[in-house]
């Protein structure tokens, strides 16, 4: 069965607003446009930071600027208005699981997506609060990257672990550690295995300057050697974007040995073939 779980009902703009994208027309879209690629299990994920709950949280100006959007009113309309399974992409900030946990808590995801964005106030993948600029060197921020995906798998807030190299988002634009980058992988890959979580293969660096698949062959490779269950996701923010690129994700899978893939139910996982 394929999936994808990873999608956001509107781009990442603040006209982007409930009243003109969370819509039973423009989930109907998403199926359309998932029909048309073989894709039967479809999952949204909308930006925890979107929703004003998320100030209780972080209280990042990125997040303030962000933050207008009622999350219940979000549950309710995908539960209600769409066939979607009901996910949240819940960045993960250190510190502060207790209060994510409280967000999280009480509301009924079929899955809940953990990200890395941010490192300390410092932006992984936006030009706005960027990381790079601050002079520090790509191996410091690669470490601290890596080590806060792994802590994040290992605070048992997520089901799923998002983008797991998206420090590499920006290609050739930003500086990037010179030889074997395994050695970052590592404590992130340990991580996952030990807390269970499934691992993204997500298409949405092939929409961005590095046009990698998220992860990295070697990487995914890793995390496979680890036994961690895979979720295939496209990260699409409109409806030509379900599915995308997925030839290359599936043909790497296979090339991989990989026949299974994470589906999700309230908060339960299983695998299914890949199909
Ligand atoms: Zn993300
Ligand atoms: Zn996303």
């Amino acid at each position: 069965m394929r999936t994808d779980y990873h999608l956001h009902l509107r781009p990442d703009e603040p006209g982007a607003t409930p009243e003109r994208h969370f819509t039973a027309a423009n989930a109907e879209r998403y199926r359309e446009a998932a029909e048309e690629r073989g894709i039967a299990e479809l999952g949204v994920a909308e930006h925890v930071y979107r929703f004003t709950a998320a100030l209780e949280v972080w209280e990042h100006p990125f997040w303030r600027e962000w933050a207008r959007d009622d999350i219940d009113d979000y549950c309710g309309f995908v539960r209600e208005e769409t066939d979607l399974r009901l996910g949240i992409e819940a960045d993960y900030v250190p510190g502060r699981e207790d209060r994510m946990g409280n967000l999280l808590e009480g509301r009924d995801w079929d899955y809940v997506i953990g990200s890395v964005h941010f490192l300390r106030d410092r932006s992984v993948d936006t030009e706005d609060y960027s990381v790079w600029g601050a002079g520090e060197s790509p191996e410091k921020v690669w470490r601290r990257y890596f080590e806060t995906v792994a802590e994040s798998a290992l605070s048992g807030l997520y089901d799923v672990i998002a983008h797991p190299d998206l420090v590499k988002v920006w290609g050739n634009r930003a500086p990037r550690p010179d030889g074997d980058l395994r050695y970052f992988y590592e404590p992130a890959v340990e991580a996952f295995a030990e807390a269970g979580v499934a691992v993204e293969l997500s298409t949405a660096g092939l929409r961005k300057p590095v046009g990698e698949l998220y992860p990295a062959r070697p990487y995914l490779e890793m995390v496979l050697d680890a036994g961690c269950p895979i979720a295939l996701s496209s990260d699409a923010h409109l409806p030509e974007q379900v599915g995308f690129e997925y030839e290359r994700a599936i043909e790497l899978l296979q090339e991989l040995g990989v026949q299974e893939l994470a589906v999700f139910e309230r908060r339960e996982r299983r695998m299914e073939p890949v199909g």
